[in-house]
């Protein structure tokens, strides 16, 4: 197994037990203690903390997430791939990178794989989401499955939205209706 002892539980564990850092020449080292032991930390002191402190906390984190939003988009929307597959289907395959979005976004030249139009990388306003109908999302093109390269693409917020959980040739059915119905 290709695993560390925890400094803390001592026990051995898989690498993927532990969080990484970086250090500064670059690679990328397990912590020392596990993953477990550290929630276990973090919840023992947040548990200490006065309901100010824990405000004042959570105001700083909050920033500081919205801050990586900002500064790295495309990191930001794998991460939020990522947590809502397991939140929404712990088995739900979400086996795609930042790395990845980043060649999808090149390939597809910053456009919207189902409108064509050009879309926003500012991914956060100061509410949160920013509710901005080309803002850049995460598809998957067949709903009824997870996140895999095959099956992913960026399309605009509206073009998501609008999509939902329906199949992608239903939709562009429901999209020529409307084209044909509305053409002056
Ligand atoms: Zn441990």
């Amino acid at each position: 197994m290709n695993g560390h002892i925890c400094k803390k539980c001592k026990v051995l564990k898989p690498t993927l037990d532990f969080y990484t850092r970086k250090l500064r020449n670059g690679s990328v080292v397990p912590r020392k203690e596990c993953k477990a032991c550290r929630a276990l930390r973090d919840k023992v002191y947040i548990a200490s903390l006065t309901t100010e402190q824990l405000a004042r906390r959570n105001k700083l984190m909050g920033l500081r997430q919205r801050r990586f939003a900002v500064e790295h988009p495309i990191y930001w929307l794998a991460k939020q791939v990522r947590f809502r597959a397991k939140r929404t289907k712990p088995t739900r395959i979400a086996e795609i990178s930042a790395e990845y979005l980043q060649e999808l976004w090149q390939k597809q030249a910053g456009r919207c794989a189902l409108t064509d139009k050009p879309m926003v990388l500012d991914v956060l306003d100061k509410r949160g989401w920013r509710n901005q109908k080309d803002r850049v999302s995460v598809d998957r093109i067949n709903p009824d499955l997870g996140y895999t390269r095959e099956n992913t693409q960026l399309v605009t917020a509206m073009a998501n939205i609008c999509k939902n959980a329906y199949q992608q040739p239903d939709f562009i059915d429901m999209c020529h209706a409307v084209s044909a119905h509305w053409a002056a």
